[in-house]
């Protein structure tokens, strides 16, 4: 606008109104120029925040070169996108030779992979041990529902029966209110099935069962074959498999067997070492016995940090013993007041969960249908 008054200019302009016109123009200048300036520097922060995040441009002036060093400071930190050899920090994506114990650094080849082995080895120990531990405490799964009351199932036994009819776990309390209460005569609470009239038959259930590859038959029958019952003959051989079975299918209870026949030498040599590692599987699968065991055995070897861990993680799944021990822990100057506080809290969670009344009522009428334990 100013530059238009400037050229239509003429001599009939006063002196003064051509100074105004010359000041204003001189201002639009600098204004614009200032302007101008604030949206190049814009532009280059926003483009500054673009490579950030697309890391793909390259560019030339100072401001782009910042750019560049920026972007690449960000890349660098991703290891996942440029492997770099741990030896000789040679980068590409042909550089894929893993460490196969941490699986955490990578080489270029495995002359690099051999050179580097002295250097990386306590690292590598160090970094076992940390994925390790971060499989093993976990949170493991939480225990299923009752398929008829909906209420999480209590890890007492006697609180769970398995129905071979159907191959459902149904709580005691469902049981007892069909079962006992309403019909008499045993009927299956969730598929309406009478109970097996002889061993053979209740044996043919599971080999049913276990031909549609349910786990907790394969664990059931494991343990008949173990003990010599309902007909058949005592098999360590036949017991093992089918607990392997059970594990593989995801019944980690089925590990806890597996660990005490190593550790007693039944069916097979006595291993401590293969003992504890099914002790290991068998709570991460979630079985709360297997976890106060290695709760146990580290308390016994003076890691009492790691003992805690494995009971705090029982206590929550509902095992009363755990919650005992962290309040012997607590007495001993083991474990502060909190820690014992929030393993009560975690057990009385559980309780709430667990309880209800027709549950109550089944283990009113029978001692041996009892589902948790309120003592400690
Ligand atoms: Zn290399
Ligand atoms: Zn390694
Ligand atoms: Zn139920
Ligand atoms: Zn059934």
């Amino acid at each position: 606008m100013f530059k238009c008054v400037v050229v239509n200019g003429n001599n009939y302009i006063p002196l003064l109104v051509k100074r105004i016109v010359y000041f204003s123009l001189l201002l639009a200048l600098l204004v614009y120029f200032h302007q101008r300036g604030a949206v190049v520097w814009r532009d280059r922060r926003k483009r500054i925040n673009i490579i950030n995040m697309s890391t793909t441009q390259n560019n030339t002036s100072e401001i782009d070169g910042v750019c560049d060093m920026l972007n690449n400071m960000n890349t660098a930190n991703n290891t996942d996108s440029i492997p770099t050899c741990a030896n000789c920090g040679k980068e590409g994506s042909d550089v894929n030779n893993t460490c196969n114990k941490c699986m955490s650094v990578k080489y270029c080849n495995a002359a690099c992979k051999k050179k580097h082995r002295h250097k990386h080895k306590k690292e590598c120990e160090r970094r076992v041990s940390e994925l390790h531990d971060e499989k093993l405490f976990k949170q493991p799964p939480q225990k299923e529902d009752c398929p008829i009351c909906f209420l999480r199932l209590p890890n007492l036994p006697p609180g769970t029966v398995y129905m071979a009819c159907c191959g459902k776990k149904i709580c005691r309390g469902c049981i007892y209110a069909v079962q006992e209460r309403e019909t008499a005569v045993g009927l299956c609470p969730y598929c309406r099935t009478l109970p097996s009239s002889s061993e053979g038959e209740m044996i043919k259930r599971y080999e049913k069962r276990m031909s549609l590859n349910d786990a907790n038959a394969f664990n059931n029958m494991g343990s008949y074959y173990k003990d010599g019952d309902f007909g058949l003959p005592q098999n360590y051989t036949k017991a093992l498999k089918y607990w392997h079975r059970a594990g593989e299918l995801g019944y980690a209870e089925a590990y806890y067997r597996i660990a005490c026949a190593y550790a007693m030498g039944r069916g097979v040599d006595v291993d401590i070492k293969k003992s504890t590692h099914y002790l290991k599987l068998c709570a991460m699968g979630g079985s709360d016995m297997s976890r106060f065991t290695l709760g146990y055995f580290e308390a016994r070897a003076g890691n009492m940090d790691r003992a805690l861990k494995h009971w705090k993680i029982a206590v929550e799944g509902g095992d009363n013993t755990s919650l005992k021990y962290i309040k012997m822990m607590h007495s001993n100057g083991d474990a502060t007041k909190e820690v014992y506080a929030e393993a009560l809290r975690s057990y009385q969670a559980y309780l709430d969960e667990i309880r209800s009344d027709q549950r109550d009522e089944a283990a009113a009428a029978n001692d041996d249908y009892k589902y948790y334990d309120s003592s400690f």
